[in-house]
């Protein structure tokens, strides 16, 4: 296990932890981030005086949202002459295949309620209600939100930065270094046995009954497959053989990366650590029908990233308590 200060928002803490409501693992929500404008003010001032360029209002990890007459759940926007512009909180985010140019604003706080359907909503909740499209649009700028907030001082000489770059830069004033949003990547991965069982964890800290993936942080100079090996040994003690990539899921709680593998283990013997994991078992099919099905264990939030790894191996979409 790689520890972390903060757990609460740390990979151990994320797709599996109980009332989460994980981002949707979206490949691409169609938005083309065209990063080559980010330094051009003449081109970003004319896109964000554009009529058709929607903005949205970021504050504290959240958004206005609502409901449409048609039942979806969508992104509360604006023209960007309705928003309360500041150049110095503007992050510029892309353009969808029709051309339109997003723009989200930090602001200390979200404009009052326009209407009575719009509500505020935080990722975790709005990651799951959102279309791909408007889900991608603000993991991106949730995610360059915690790292302004936490950047305001330059790593290099302890001087003030200043928002550059469409808010994907921060530049020293005072020594002239530049600093770019981080991403940290944390491995989440399904393990399985000889007998194709699965192996479950459940964290000390995490609700009664509560079992899912192992999954922990890489360490600098270490591949991600060596980091999946040393995570199911520090935590469950055993032994892991192949690795395979299956797929990512943006986590900006604050800045994480969740890359999902499936691995084999080697020998079945569990010794956990006792200090993050407190019990692990194999699963068959059949124990975690039955498990899930009564309710005794707790499975991962459906759209998470560890339950499409679950999911993956038991073949179908997982089983739930009756009513659930
Ligand atoms: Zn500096």
């Amino acid at each position: 296990m790689t520890t972390r200060t903060d757990a609460t928002t740390g990979p151990d803490a994320g797709p599996a932890a109980g009332a989460d409501r994980p981002i949707s693992l979206t490949p691409t929500g169609g938005i083309d981030r065209a990063a080559h404008h980010r330094m051009d003010e003449a081109w970003l001032a004319a896109a964000w005086s554009h009529p058709t360029t929607r903005v949205f209002v970021v504050s504290g990890g959240q958004a206005l949202i609502e409901e449409t007459a048609e039942g979806s759940t969508e992104l509360v926007m604006m023209p960007s002459f309705d928003a309360p512009f500041t150049e110095a909180h503007r992050y510029f985010l892309g353009v969808d295949p029709a051309g339109v140019r997003y723009f989200a604003l930090q602001k200390d706080s979200l404009p009052g309620r326009m209407d009575d359907i719009a509500r505020p909503a935080g990722l975790r909740e709005a990651g799951v209600l959102l279309s791909e499209r408007d889900a991608e649009l603000m993991a991106h700028a949730v995610g360059l939100e915690n790292w302004q907030r936490t950047h305001r001082f330059c790593s290099r000489c302890g001087e003030r930065t200043v928002i550059a770059a469409a808010g994907h830069l921060r530049r020293c004033q005072a020594c002239g270094a530049e600093h770019y949003p981080r991403t940290d990547p944390a491995v989440i991965m399904l393990v399985t046995d000889e007998k194709d069982r699965a192996l479950l964890g459940r964290q000390v800290h995490w609700p009664e009954g509560r079992f899912s993936t192992l999954a922990g942080f890489v360490e600098p100079g270490e591949s991600l497959e060596a980091a999946v090996v040393r995570e199911v040994a520090e935590e469950a003690g055993v032994s892991v053989g192949g690795v395979d990539y299956v797929g990512s899921q943006p986590w900006p709680f604050p800045a994480s990366l969740m890359l999902g593998f499936m691995a084999r283990a080697t020998s079945p013997e569990i010794r956990v650590d006792g200090d993050e994991i407190e019990e692990a078992r194999w699963f068959s099919r059949e124990d975690l029908k039955e498990a899930f099905t009564t309710g005794e264990v707790l499975p991962p939030s459906g759209i998470s990233i560890a339950s499409r790894l679950v999911e993956r191996w038991y073949g179908e979409p997982l089983p739930r308590p009756p009513g659930r």
